[in-house]
């Protein structure tokens, strides 16, 4: 449906003319399920589709090296999806409200649309383009692609938001269950017109000298077919033992789909969708894996919806009890030895090591990594954070510093201060034959691997003596 001022805006036109519809893709690179293009579609106009690499406006946080490597392959992707359906993508580096605009005025565009965001400043960025294209005349719409539940739409009986999973995600599904995917586009109408591009070579997205991205390279496939590809292969081997096998690092028993769903090369409504259908066939155990897999899914809801309402959820403690935490100067040389897995402790630097060849690491690893940083290191959450915000190809705003206040104890549903992980028996228990230390920490066991780095004891004590100023603040 056309609105009354794009309608007015055409018949300024010559006739003929029809201006074409911006899609503005930004953490939904995929063309299946895009709710902004399907909808862009139906408009029967041309498409002008559009990614903007916004390193400027306030508030909107600089993307990793591992995220740059992969949003790089990822629009490679995309422009060759695009351009198989008959459209074409626009490359465009800077701050998002002049780009659209500009955008708007080149091509005489009567409507943009995009799937939203939930961080705050690229909400008020967001909004404040809205504004501005309707009162220029030119339609905006927005939807939800990137949560099943947006932030807003589950309330506690009060009114308020959650910080504690397991009501909010009873909350959730609780009521109307996730919309069915939109299909790929059978084809897309592209804009005739000329307009300049970028070439994404030019962004300086991959490392270079050194080049540090072989590890990356050989781990991962970026872009929305091979997430399609990622889902099917678990759903198919590995989601009937998914609850039993999880927790174990050297099984491949997860999806891995985090990188996919963190820049929407997938959507959680095509997991959701999927799951579903596959967990018809399953009983018992198996079943009760489907259950576990989606309620992962839901935990990323949950770090979505504390972000929403917790906006400097990467910087602040959300308990304001933790401010009080009294972390010694930082010691650069430990926190490297941490960065680069030197710390004597297997399951430590199999884990920092896997982060820094293939960009992630198991989610038990990631928390006891986190665990031991911050607790027998005594080093501030948020040095942590920033490194996996670096390092991580799934780098995400909403999970990552959720992840880490989850840890620290200062976050929302988070684990008690005073569950400090002991290194040693968690790689015991999960690791019990040490393949996952020895995959990735080749000299484990020989002379050449460093000596602990610390005293797990002592350092445990000394963690606990400074809770209490957490507890008790002077
Ligand atoms: P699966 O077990 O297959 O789970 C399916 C999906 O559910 C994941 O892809 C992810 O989207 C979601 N999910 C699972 N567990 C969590 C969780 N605890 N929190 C939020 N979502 C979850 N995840 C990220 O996507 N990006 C991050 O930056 C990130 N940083 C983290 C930092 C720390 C300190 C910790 C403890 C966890 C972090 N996680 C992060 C969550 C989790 O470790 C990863 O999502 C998971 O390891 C990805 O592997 P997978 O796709 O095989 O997961």
């Amino acid at each position: 449906m056309t609105s009354p001022s794009s309608a007015q805006t055409d018949g300024d036109r010559s006739p003929g003319h029809i201006g074409p519809a911006i899609v503005w893709f930004r953490d939904d690179l995929r063309v299946a399920d895009h709710p902004a293009l399907h909808a862009a579609l139906e408009h029967e106009r041309p498409i002008v589709a559009i990614y903007i690499l916004d390193e400027e406006s306030p508030g909107v946080r600089p993307l990793g090296g591992a995220a740059r490597w992969w949003l790089h392959q990822s629009l490679r992707s995309l422009t060759a999806s695009l351009e198989a359906l008959g459209g074409r993508l626009i490359l465009r580096r800077g701050a998002a409200g002049p780009i659209i605009a500009d955008l708007v005025r080149e091509t005489d565009a009567a409507a943009v649309f995009w799937n939203r965001r939930y961080g705050l400043a690229e909400r008020t960025l967001d909004t404040a383009i809205k504004h501005d294209l309707r009162a220029g005349g030119v339609d905006a719409h927005s939807y939800a692609g990137s949560l099943l539940f947006e932030p807003w739409t589950i309330q506690t009986g009060q009114g308020g938001s959650y910080s504690v999973f397991t009501p909010f995600w009873r909350a959730c599904t609780a009521g109307p269950p996730p919309r069915a995917p939109f299909p790929a586009p059978s084809a897309i109408p592209g804009w005739t017109g000329e307009i300049a591009s970028d070439e994404v070579d030019g962004w300086g997205l991959e490392p270079s000298a050194p080049d540090w991205a072989a590890g990356l390279r050989a781990t991962w496939e970026p872009g929305e077919a091979s997430a399609q590809a990622v889902l099917a292969t678990f759903l198919a081997e590995s989601l009937p033992h998914y609850a039993r096998d999880r927790d174990e690092p050297a099984q491949n028993a997860t999806s891995h789909l985090s990188p996919h769903l963190r820049w929407g090369e997938i959507s959680p409504h095509q997991v959701w969708a999927a799951t579903q259908t596959a967990q018809r066939d399953l009983t018992g155990p198996a079943l009760t894996s489907a259950t576990r897999f989606l309620t992962e899914i839901g935990w990323r809801e949950f770090a979505y919806h504390v972000l929403f309402h917790a906006p400097d959820l990467a910087t602040k403690n959300l308990r304001p009890a933790f401010d009080a935490f009294p972390w010694p100067p930082l010691d650069h040389e430990a926190l490297a030895a941490w960065q680069q897995g030197r710390t004597g402790f297997g399951l430590i630097d199999a884990g920092m090591r896997e982060l820094w060849r293939t960009g992630s690491m198991h989610n038990r690893v990631r928390m006891v990594t986190a665990s031991f940083l911050i607790k027998n290191m005594l080093v501030d959450w948020r040095e942590g954070e920033r490194w996996f915000w670096d390092t991580l190809v799934d780098a995400d705003a909403a999970s990552n510093p959720f992840g880490w206040q989850w840890v620290a104890g200062s976050g929302a549903d988070a684990a008690p201060y005073f569950r400090i992980f002991n290194p040693d028996l968690q790689a015991a228990k999960f690791d019990p034959r040490q393949q996952y230390i020895r995959d990735n920490v080749t000299e484990y066991g020989t002379n050449a691997y460093p000596a602990p780095l610390v005293d797990l004891g002592e350092t445990r004590r000394a963690a606990l003596a400074a809770y209490e100023r957490v507890k008790n603040p002077a």
